[in-house]
């Protein structure tokens, strides 16, 4: 146990955490050149096409260091404001991080965040500036800014490259001096923090876990303290970042156990492994995070209803921050209404049921929390379709963030004027290290989450950054609930709570997307947009013409044939009313354009 080394590496966004661990991985032979790949541990391939990191990923490297043999055990987690849960779940597994700042872009509000949550746990810092290869980086300011921050010297702070390689060997053997080794438990019996799932089709849950005290072998008979779900490890090992079996796992190790446990929704995050009945207390478990938005997910066919429950139950096996409760709507049917840790969060998993599970998806438009007071009560309100009448609500309130924003100072001026559109009050401002500015914000919850933290990131080009937490209790909200028709006919899925100063851009640009992304129909369609009981912007979409693959040119015949299935399909839906003739995609561009705008 004194030659294992539990850490992970912490950042901000594209700071190049996942590209130093391949290095890692590289320097200590854990994986051989063949079958390297850049960011090898972003194994999904969602992640691997955007180039972020979504999930945590633990895995095992062996080096030699002062003649001793050395076991690190790294695990790399995502950077985006979206997923910092998983950062905090990795913290409660290891004894140090690396906090790594990138040399071109200083400390960025995240860090901030991050690094207080690994010092509240008390967890040993190694500071380290990245990519130092680029010319243009600002080495020995970033250096003093992270030496300030720590609370460290300057000698202190470590310098790689993730591209290079420079400094990657000085810094493994740097975690071993400074982070300590996992300490000596009093107690010899099994206690095992679960901080990861994954789902085997064959072998069911395979739970990653830290060991605290205790070993663990093939044929244990164990069980979940919280869930109290009984199980017989089918086998144990680590991760490389594969999974290899290994004999046991002891005292300090990290690594994962296979339960064979089929059903979906038994297990979460926090709970203790133990051997059965041995009524040890468990460890302290993790704060599950509350959603920020939420969004009602329906199969497109009432058939799938069932595969989407099991789909949502496996994802939220390895995200359980994704958090989804049963709904019926007379319009979609039955579905789900899921919590999500913003409007990313979102995207990523409709994505992943698309993909991973084969799903065809109606989303509906995402909202946050509201309170809402009518003449039938006080009522908290999670889905724009369930609200009241306009006539019948007395009052609306909603939910406030703090945010803390940190930008170079030449952006502080479009940012003054991006906090007036996001209705964003500056309680304080503080100028940092290089003359960066800190402002201390407060704004509505509703504004943060259309897309504020992509914006800030937009007009900054990259070098604003931010972090936020939200109020308790509740303020006045002035709001109102914008509604699409399509053909005269409401479509709840696409309703919205807006504020009221910016509906009818709002419905203007709805109209617009929508218009431009709707399929032509038999006959000419009429799509509007109402708020308050009023037409507020409306298009027309022009009569469909006689054969649909006249566009589509050149030999693709199965492509042709296919459109002719879809167009006859869209006749037959079009008799049972306008909802079914939009296409299931639509919903989910819908969301991502106004994300994305
Ligand atoms: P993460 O989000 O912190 O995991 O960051 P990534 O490892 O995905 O890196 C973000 C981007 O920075 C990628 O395009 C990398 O190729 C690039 N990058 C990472 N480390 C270095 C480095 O040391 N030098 C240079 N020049 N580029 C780097
Ligand atoms: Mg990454």
């Amino acid at each position: 146990m004194k030659n294992i080394r539990n850490f992970s590496i912490i950042s901000h966004v594209d700071h190049g955490k996942s590209t130093l661990a391949d290095r890692m991985l590289e320097e200590t032979a854990t994986i051989d050149a063949r079958h390297m790949r850049d960011q090898v541990l972003d194994s999904m391939d969602l992640e691997r096409e955007r180039g972020i990191t979504i999930k945590m990923q633990p895995v095992r490297m062996r080096i030699d260091h002062g003649g001793e043999k050395y076991i690190l055990n790294l695990i790399d987690t995502p950077g985006h404001i979206d997923f910092s849960y998983e950062v905090s779940r990795s913290l409660r597994a290891v004894e140090g991080v690396v906090l790594l700042v990138d040399g071109t872009q200083g400390v960025q509000a995240q860090t901030l965040t991050t690094l207080q949550m690994a010092k509240e746990l008390g967890r040993v810092i190694v500071p380290v500036v990245s990519k130092v290869d680029i010319l243009y980086a600002r080495v020995d300011e970033t250096k003093l800014e992270l030496a300030e921050i720590v609370g460290c010297d300057v000698d202190d702070v470590l310098e790689v490259s993730g591209k290079t390689g420079q400094g990657v060997a000085e810094l493994l053997h740097t975690i071993i001096d400074r982070v300590p080794a996992p300490e000596k438990s009093e107690t010899d019996d099994l206690k095992a923090l679960v901080f990861d799932f994954e789902y085997s089709e064959h072998r069911g849950i395979i739970v990653y876990l830290r060991l605290m005290s205790g070993t663990l072998k093939e044929g244990d008979s164990l069980e979940l303290a919280q869930s109290g779900n009984e199980f017989k490890a089918l086998e144990v090992g680590v991760a490389v970042p594969d999974r290899v079996s290994t004999e046991k796992l002891g005292p300090g190790d990290i690594g994962y156990v296979v339960t064979g446990i089929k059903e979906a929704g038994v297990a979460s995050v926090g709970d203790t492994v133990r051997e059965q009945g041995a009524g040890t207390t468990p460890l302290q478990g993790y704060m599950i995070p509350s959603p920020v938005i939420w969004a009602s997910i329906f199969p497109e066919s009432q058939d799938d209803f069932d595969d989407l429950r099991q789909a949502l139950g496996r994802l939220r096996l390895s995200d359980s921050s994704l958090s989804f409760e049963e709904e019926s709507s007379t319009a979609l049917g039955r579905g789900f209404r899921c919590g999500f840790l913003g409007t990313l969060h979102l995207e990523i998993i409709t994505e992943r049921l698309k993909r991973e599970f084969g799903l065809e998806l109606i989303v509906a438009s995402p909202s946050i929390t509201y309170c809402v007071t009518s003449e039938d009560g006080v009522e908290e309100i999670r889905s724009p379709a369930r609200f009241p009448e306009h006539g019948k609500i007395e009052e609306i309130e909603e939910q406030w963030a703090s945010v803390e924003l940190l930008t170079p100072r030449k952006y502080v001026d479009i940012l003054m004027q991006l906090f007036y559109e996001y209705e964003a009050d500056v309680k304080n401002t503080s100028v940092f290290g290089d003359g960066r500015t800190a402002f201390d914000i407060v704004m509505p919850l509703r504004e943060l989450v259309r897309n504020f933290f992509d914006e800030v990131k937009r007009v900054s080009s990259g070098y604003a950054s931010l972090s936020y937490t939200i109020q308790e209790g509740w303020h006045e909200a002035d709001v109102q609930r914008l509604d699409i028709l399509v053909a005269g006919e409401l479509i709840p899925a696409f309703s919205r709570i807006v504020s009221r100063r910016r509906v009818e851009q709002e419905a203007r640009s709805l109209v617009e997307n929508l218009h431009e992304l709707l399929p032509r129909q038999l006959t000419a369609t009429k799509i509007q947009a109402q708020a308050h009981g009023r037409i507020i912007a409306s298009q027309t979409l022009s009569a469909l013409k006689k054969d649909v693959t006249g566009h589509l040119y050149g030999g693709d015949i199965t492509r042709k044939m296919k459109l002719r299935e879809k167009q006859k399909e869209g006749k037959k839906r079009m008799q049972k009313g306008a909802r079914a003739s939009i296409p299931h995609d639509v919903f989910m561009e819908v969301i991502r354009r106004s994300r994305e705008k």
